[in-house]
């Protein structure tokens, strides 16, 4: 197995796997920007429908748990898929609320350590 396939069984997104990895640096900050590929099943937003095709897509770049000391940024195509019933919507990702910038599992960990720390050693963290 390689380190990508390892990578992509810990990340644990379905019809996501891990294409890249590259380290950046901005100042004291350092980042692990991941790539992700992606299947080619899609969600409609609205009604939920499984779709095969995409209307369009854009790049997407939102923040995930940290890796080691690393800031984590996965980066993948988002789709509109053009469902039948509800025309063009954007798709609707397990991982991911609408029109967040942070995983479910990130709001999910900040909000615990909200409970045992104070806000601002959470927002250092
Ligand atoms: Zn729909």
């Amino acid at each position: 197995m390689q380190q990508r396939d390892y990578l992509t069984r810990l990340l644990g997104f379905q019809g996501f796997n891990v294409l890249k990895v590259e380290i950046d640096q901005e100042g004291d900050i350092e980042k692990a920007i991941i790539t992700l590929g992606r299947s080619n099943e899609y969600i409609c937003s609205n009604c939920g429908r499984k779709l095969h095709s995409a209307h369009s897509s854009f790049t997407q770049e939102v923040r995930h748990l940290h890796l080691w000391r690393y800031i984590t940024i996965l980066k993948f195509e988002k789709v509109k898929v053009r469902c039948p019933d509800c025309g063009v919507k954007v798709e609707n990702l397990d991982f991911l609320e609408k029109n967040k910038r942070i995983t479910k599992e990130l709001t999910h960990q900040v909000s615990e350590l909200c409970k045992v720390m104070t806000i601002e050693d959470v927002a250092t963290f």
